[in-house]
């Protein structure tokens, strides 16, 4: 038995949610209209160069339709997941969602937090896209719900967030997570394993920056390119400086990380899947789907007999 609480080598999503809540905890993604300063110029135009929200949204999270609206259409695609006694988080997940006027915020997050069986929210946003005021927000409705922030902070390293067109840097994040801890509001982090000019080493450097974060969550997932994203074209004229895992690889890669990563950060996800139809040609991984490799990560550790935390200091 793990410090987590179950005999699993990492400390996985399930787990974490179960340590938290006392019930089985279901996500229904939205997309509640905001807007994101790295597209409208406020921070800069044409956003991250592999961004895009339609490949990584689930079809019920139109942003035409009411957050309640959305909300119903989740349950009813996730209806064949539901158990009996199981809450719901809402997943503001498309786009920088603490954008917009505190009142605004306020009222999209409190529609959500109204609904039938809502446990809490996570609201996915960028690091320098916070403030005080909306952090005290988000403080204030958790004394009644379970609310996390999550950051998109991609990678520790600062001239590869400029490679993407990130917009910010890696000390933002750290701003970003301060911010939160001072408020008791636990935070998680999306990082993507391959973004172009990282070697190895480099994954492996920005997970020693993670730990000095002490998120709650982490999300990884492999780089994929999406059809239309300036990363496509920039794949196109430079593909020399992009790199695309095998499955063994990245797991191999993952297992490392792992190793290296505080036991009490819980990881949320390890790869990411998106319909063929949006993946630039020839760069998926065949039918492979999410379980499949979180299953070979569990074996490779194993494997190695070790375990998320060993080689953390
Ligand atoms: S911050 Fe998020 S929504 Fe904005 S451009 Fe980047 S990935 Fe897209």
């Amino acid at each position: 038995m793990y410090p987590w609480g179950d005999d699993r080598p990492f400390y996985g999503s399930a787990r974490y949610y179960r340590n938290t809540f006392e019930c089985e905890i279901r996500k229904l993604s939205i997309d509640a209209g905001f807007s994101c300063p790295n597209r409208d110029g406020r921070v800069g135009v044409g956003g991250c160069t592999f961004c895009n929200n339609d490949a990584v949204s689930p079809r019920y999270a139109d942003r035409h339709r009411s957050i309640s609206e959305q909300m119903a259409a989740g349950r009813e695609f996730h209806a064949r997941s539901w158990v009996p006694g199981a809450q719901w988080l809402v997943y503001f997940q498309a786009y920088s969602n603490t954008y917009a006027p505190v009142e605004v915020l306020r009222s999209r997050y409190e529609e959500a937090l109204r609904g039938e069986d809502v446990a809490g929210l996570i609201i996915g946003t960028r690091p320098d896209c916070v403030d005080e005021a909306v952090l005290d927000l988000v403080a204030e409705l958790r004394q009644q719900h379970y609310v996390a922030v999550e950051f998109g902070m991609e990678s520790a390293f600062d001239a590869t967030l400029q490679r993407v067109n990130r917009g910010h840097s890696w000390m933002d994040s750290v701003r970003a997570v301060e911010l939160c801890h001072e408020r008791g509001i636990p935070c998680g982090g999306h990082f993507i394993i391959g973004l172009p000019g990282e070697t190895d080493e480099m994954i492996l450097q920005t997970i020693d920056q993670i730990n000095t974060l002490r998120l709650a969550t982490v999300k990884f997932h492999q780089l994929q390119i999406f059809r239309g994203t300036a990363m496509e074209r920039d794949f196109e004229s430079h593909p020399e400086s992009y790199r695309f895992f095998t499955p063994d690889e990245y797991v191999s890669l993952l297992a490392e990380a792992v190793r290296h990563l505080r036991p009490d950060t819980a990881v949320e996800r390890i790869v990411s899947e998106v319909p063929p139809s949006f993946r630039h040609e020839g760069l998926g991984w065949q039918g492979l789907r999410s379980h499949h490799v979180i299953n070979r990560l569990c074996a490779r550790l194993e494997h190695l007999d070790t375990f998320q935390g060993e080689l953390f200091r």
